[in-house]
């Protein structure tokens, strides 16, 4: 899975336009045609980076970053202005916007600086957008340097907790039996037959990754069944 990016523009014909060329690169758009609806979306999908257009109907761009980053929204945000003093506005008023471009600009262009707010916000992790990566909230496992991250920290596994992860996180909403666990990633260590090996990992796992682990966010426990990674 890749970076998901919100695209908050009331014009049409330039939210597809920058739709379109983002998904060709391989990140997951969602458009929103109003203020109002784009911080409905932005709280439930917890994008990796919002495109804000400062005219919309409605409540305006800079009134709904307000609102954003009051909402805990941590996310890069790029504001689309139309004017200059749109722009001396997004530099001034220093509302937590972190790039702009004033229209008309070219997708290229916007493309480009989209990858650097990435980079910025995410380190290396963003070069793989469209690569070998799933997130979730906040977690992003990085399938081919087996690395895992929580926003900025670094959470090391085992190989088998890593492959268990990966097994549950590539299926999300999949239900894994402990038997099915223990078949998918018996290779990686000389592991006991005993299926309740699972949940020891499982628990181990919980306490590396989840806020509560008594809570669990990411690793679902579906009763009489095994476990299950949260769906979006
Ligand atoms: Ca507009």
């Amino acid at each position: 899975m890749a970076a998901t990016i919100l695209i908050v523009e009331d014009e049409y014909a330039v939210a597809r336009g920058v739709q379109y060329a983002l998904q060709q690169e391989g990140y997951e758009v969602t458009v929103a045609p109003s203020a109002e609806d784009g911080l409905k979306v932005a709280e439930e999908l917890v994008p990796d980076l919002i495109v804000l257009d400062v005219r919309l109907p409605g409540i305006d761009g800079f009134e709904a970053l307000r609102r954003l980053r009051t909402m805990g929204s941590k996310a890069p945000v790029l504001m689309l202005t139309a004017r200059d003093e749109e722009m001396d506005k997004v530099i001034g008023l220093e509302l937590g916007a972190d790039d702009y471009l004033t229209k008309p600009f070219g997708l290229r262009e916007l493309m480009s600086r989209i990858k650097a707010l990435l980079r910025r916000a995410y380190g290396d992790l963003a070069d793989a957008a469209g690569g070998r990566q799933i997130r979730h909230k906040d977690l992003v496992i990085d399938l081919e340097r087996r690395r895992v991250q929580r926003g900025a920290k670094r959470v090391s596994l085992t190989a088998t907790e890593f492959e268990i992860l990966r097994h549950l996180a590539s299926r999300p909403g999949r239900v894994f039996s402990r038997r099915e666990l223990l078949e998918l990633v018996r290779d990686y260590e000389a592991l006991d037959q005993d299926e309740k090996t699972i949940n020891v990992h499982v628990s181990h796992l919980r306490e590396k990754l989840e806020d509560d682990p008594g809570e669990p966010s990411f690793i679902l426990t579906v009763r009489g069944a095994g476990y299950a990674f949260a769906e979006r």
